[in-house]
């Protein structure tokens, strides 16, 4: 099951119309796969699987988990299409609090919380809704933090080649806060800084006052 997502399945199926992921998973098997797997997860954890309440949840969390799991078949080509311009702009280009929901990999349980980009430009921009469609492409996949926020950069250095990239993501995660440690308020930061975020200090602090600016 770990190795075969649902998405990655149906993606993969010959003949899988060029449709958006949620709407394919509904036609295709691998969803009935997936389904046939929670509906024994069920039984293991005590359910009776045929009671009326859970009937449908099998199907139900195959197509969530789809849903979830969709940026896998995203390519960064596709998220940015041609929303690139030329444009001589040297300044700081910063979007905050993008929201983001993810799903950590280690126990399949939301994380969820907020990014923040910004990147120096070098002669090329990009259309602003594209940040947050990048950070999408990236949450919804099975994570963790570290590596979607160093993804993120990554992604935008690719497309832009700036002059410098910073991401902060900032998340709850329910791993933390529903088992475990049981650390309601505790939120996770993680920062990736390339170019003149990393190599200039004015830069970084002038970045990171603006990540953190909601904060006191
Ligand atoms: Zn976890």
């Amino acid at each position: 099951m770990s190795n075969t997502p649902v998405n990655k399945r149906s993606a993969a199926a010959p003949l899988a119309p060029a449709l958006h992921p949620s709407l394919q998973l509904a036609e295709e098997t691998p969803t009935d796969a997936y389904a046939g797997l929670v509906r024994e997860q069920l039984a293991l954890l005590g359910e009776d699987p045929q009671r009326e309440g859970l009937l449908k949840t099998p199907e139900r969390v195959a197509k969530a988990m789809g849903f979830m799991t969709r940026g896998y078949s995203m390519t960064l080509s596709d998220v940015v299409g041609d929303a690139l311009f030329e444009e001589q702009h040297e300044n700081m280009v910063m979007v905050r609090d993008i929201e983001l929901y993810s799903l950590c990999e280690h126990h399949l349980l939301p994380f969820f919380g907020k990014a923040h980009i910004a990147y120096i430009p070098n002669s090329r921009i990009v259309g602003l809704s594209k940040l947050p469609r990048i950070v999408d492409m990236f949450a919804r996949r099975l994570q963790v933090q570290e590596r979607l926020t160093e993804q993120v950069a990554k992604a935008i250095e690719e497309v832009l080649q700036p002059r410098g990239v910073g991401v902060v993501i900032e998340a709850f995660h329910m791993c933390m806060m529903m088992r475990g440690v049981e650390k309601q308020n505790s939120r996770t930061i993680t920062s990736a800084l390339r170019g003149v975020f990393r190599d200039d200090g004015k830069t970084r602090d002038e970045f990171l006052r603006l990540a953190y600016a909601s904060h006191h």
